[in-house]
C-alpha cells in the first residue's frame, strides 16, 4: 500500500478514522493508533472512547463475577445452616438459613439486573 498523500512512498499504516494509507511523514503515531493530520483529533476521541469501554466492560465483569461468589458463598452458608436447622430441629438455624438464603437471592438478582452502562 502506498502513502494517500505521497504516491511514491510506502504507507507504514493506516488512519484510525479515515482508514488512508498513510507514509512515516504523514503518519501521527497516538500510542494506539495511527493519525493523519485531518483526523488527528477524531483518533484521540476514538482512542479514549475505545479505552473508557474496555474499563467499563472489565468493571461489569468483575461486578458480575463478585456477585456470583458472593451468591455462592451466602448459598452455600445458608444451605447449612438451614440443613443443620432442619437436622437438629433448631429454629435459629432455620431462620438464619433462610435469611441467608433470601440475602443469596437478593444479590443474584442484583447481579443479574446490574445495568451493562454505568453513567
Ligand atoms: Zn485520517
Ligand atoms: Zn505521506
Amino acid at each position: 500500500m502506498k502513502c494517500y498523500y505521497h504516491e511514491k512512498l510506502d504507507a507504514v499504516g493506516t488512519c484510525k478514522s479515515c482508514s488512508k494509507g498513510l507514509c512515516r511523514e504523514c503518519a501521527i503515531d497516538l500510542g494506539k493508533g495511527l493519525a493523519c493530520e485531518g483526523c488527528r483529533q477524531d483518533v484521540v476521541d476514538l482512542i479514549t472512547t475505545i479505552d473508557r469501554n474496555i474499563k467499563i466492560g472489565t468493571n461489569y465483569k468483575n461486578i458480575k463475577k463478585n456477585g456470583m461468589v458472593q451468591f455462592g458463598f451466602m448459598g452455600i452458608l445458608g444451605g447449612v445452616f438451614l440443613c443443620t436447622g432442619i437436622y437438629y430441629y433448631e429454629t435459629f438455624s432455620i431462620v438464619m438459613g433462610a435469611c441467608f438464603m433470601l440475602y443469596a437471592g437478593y444479590i443474584l438478582w442484583r447481579t443479574i439486573k446490574f445495568p451493562k452502562i454505568e453513567k
